[in-house]
């Protein structure tokens, strides 16, 4: 097992699964935990960051960004995780913070580190379920592939759970304002890009934007539902947008040159896998020679990279063939 990408709480958890392999009948049970801990952006908004890997059961799935935003009346929830566990850990750390009531669950997209605990948040607190309006479709189509991939990687922390990818009650057409209480908050359905059903978190008056995977930061991203070159576009919307501060779906928060790391990837892969398309070059040749080396140290770009390359090579060929 790798020891050096994993930190604190996931390091005593590899510990914690070496120890039960070896000693299974002697131990008592441990307790599966991801010990949450929010970061405050402002007094009403936070977020909780995931690490920059795939899921594991060393992990629990914990690679994603969520966050949370509190407004004098109520509190809206952004992206859900995986588990039960994880939800249950997410209010815990909510409620520790604020008495608010939890009036909205909201997820970026459809995808299942974004989107699979929905139920039980919504199970616990009665909040609206909101997504963008295409997500349902996306739901329809992925949803007994995302369970299996969840149960694949994630066995120990679903234990007990059934697939349950429920399609959100409200749903987004473009635009829709919530009021949580002197804090308005824009949810933007900003369509096809990372998925067709992707949806921006934007609270103008902190010009602080969640913007799910249509931002990858420092992490190199998965395109397995994306179309590229439109992805392109919608990281050129967010840009525009004068957000001073940016959470994306994965990799670090920060400031407007979030967005630089996936522009700059993005434009690279396709523009290089272009050329080859356009010269008329056999794909395997194309996948040897693409260079981007200055990637390779990048998390995930090995399991990521390669299928990106060919999502890539295979829109542009879409694209010359076109229409
Ligand atoms: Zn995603
Ligand atoms: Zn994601």
């Amino acid at each position: 097992m790798t020891i050096t990408l994993l930190s604190g709480n996931i390091f005593i958890f590899a510990l914690l699964m070496t120890a039960s392999t070896a000693f299974s009948s002697a131990t008592a049970p441990f307790k599966l935990t991801y010990n949450l801990k929010p970061k405050k952006i402002s007094p009403s908004i936070y977020w909780l960051e995931g690490i920059n890997d795939y899921p594991s059961e060393a992990n629990g799935g914990n690679m994603v960004n969520t966050g949370f935003i509190i407004g004098d009346k109520s509190v809206m929830v952004i992206d859900t995780g995986w588990s039960k566990i994880y939800a249950e850990e997410k209010l815990a750390a909510i409620a520790k913070i604020t008495k608010k009531p939890i009036s909205h669950i909201v997820i970026t997209h459809g995808h299942p580190d974004h989107a699979m605990a929905a139920h039980h948040y919504i199970k616990k607190t009665g909040a609206k379920y909101v997504g963008n309006k295409n997500v349902v479709a996306f739901f329809e189509e992925k949803r007994e592939f995302s369970w299996r991939l969840a149960k694949r990687f994630l066995p120990s922390w679903l234990k007990g759970e059934k697939i349950d990818l429920t399609n959100p009650d409200i749903l987004v057409p473009e635009r829709m304002s919530v009021d949580l209480g002197n804090k308005v908050v824009e949810l933007i359905s900003i369509g096809g890009g990372h998925t067709d059903a992707d949806l921006l978190v934007w609270v103008p008056s902190e010009k602080t934007l969640f913007t799910g995977d249509i931002i990858f930061n420092k992490v190199i991203p998965a395109t397995r539902d994306a179309h590229i070159p439109t992805w392109l576009k919608k990281i050129d919307i967010v840009s525009s947008m004068g957000a001073m501060k940016i959470i994306p779906g994965h990799g670090p928060a920060g400031g407007p040159k979030t967005i630089n790391f996936i522009r700059r990837y993005l434009s690279t892969l396709w523009t290089v896998m272009k050329k080859f398309v356009d010269g008329d070059v056999d794909m395997v040749i194309a996948l040897e020679t693409a260079g981007m080396d200055e990637y390779k140290d990048i998390p995930r770009f090995k399991g990521s990279h390669g299928k990106n390359m060919i999502k890539a090579f295979q829109q542009a060929e879409w694209e010359l063939f076109g229409p």
